[in-house]
């Protein structure tokens, strides 16, 4: 049981233990297929709250799309939208980012922070791809992950968005949503990928990853989630980690979405 559920077992127990003894009797005895059920029915609530799912980094072909994702670690997507623009002018394919100047490229870079390490990433990212996959971005988890910088989140990233291959990208958000809702307990993101490989069908896999993750970004806050005005209200174990109060869930509810969010709730 992860941390954050036993935090909303506290939270219940003051409120309305008899409650909170039915929902919890109601998770803990939930089947395989009941869990499939659920998880299926909550990925097409998200893409009712959703329907405009994207990748937040801007990019035009997988290059940089490898080269962003590799940008947005312990950074924002916004922040990385502002910094690759002059960075994509310059390097346009994988020999330029084998051939660049590191001091050239550090100070392009430095706003993502890391911009040392990052650097080094992208320019041996580039001599990769010019010496064993002839300046391409390769199309498949197993050589994706062999390249400096990309691990299988980033791969998965690629894979969905510059290809059209299915993949679960696991992020934090991700990670943390999946626990509250009981699609698994696992914590290590590989394992947490694969348990969720076996939940929701491959072809929903890259838009689900969109989804969770938007809502972990405007609605399923790490501190205080909105519950009161959640569409997974009814499935989710964790309901009432937040306020379930509308009103007061209301503002907290982030983004461009917000309106049509609010509307679903019946605000
Ligand atoms: S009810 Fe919604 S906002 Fe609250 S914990 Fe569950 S998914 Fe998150």
């Amino acid at each position: 049981m992860s941390v954050e559920v036993s935090t909303l077992t506290d939270v219940t127990a003051s409120a309305a233990p008899t409650g909170k003894t039915r929902r919890s009797k109601k998770w803990d005895t939930e089947t395989h297929l009941g869990l499939v059920r659920r998880a299926r029915r909550m990925n097409r609530e998200l893409a009712r709250a959703f329907p405009h799912v994207y990748c937040e980094l801007d990019f035009t072909n997988p290059l940089e799309l490898a080269v962003a994702t590799i940008l947005s670690a312990q950074s924002t997507d916004k922040r990385v939208n502002l910094t690759t623009p002059a960075l994509f002018l310059k390097y346009r394919t994988a020999l330029d980012y084998a051939q660049a100047d590191r001091t050239e490229m550090e100070e392009l870079i430095r706003p993502t922070g890391f911009y040392r390490n990052k650097a080094n990433s992208l320019i041996r990212l580039g001599q990769e791809l010019v010496a064993r996959f002839d300046g391409e971005v390769p199309d498949n988890i197993e050589d994706l992950v062999t390249l400096p910088g990309v691990g299988r989140k980033t791969a998965n990233v690629i894979l969905g968005n510059a290809f059209d291959i299915p993949g679960i990208t696991v992020d934090t958000h991700f990670g943390r949503l999946v626990r509250r809702w009981r699609w698994t307990a696992e914590e290590d993101p590989v394992k947490v990928e694969f348990a969720i490989g076996e939940l929701i069908e491959r072809k929903e896999w890259t838009l689900l990853s969109h989804r969770v993750i938007f809502h972990g970004r405007r609605v399923c806050h790490a501190r205080k989630p909105a519950c009161g005005v959640c569409v997974l209200a009814k499935d989710c174990p964790s309901f009432g980690l937040g306020p379930t109060d509308p009103e007061t869930a209301a503002a907290l509810v982030k983004g461009p979405e917000t309106e049509h969010l609010l509307a679903l709730a019946g605000l």
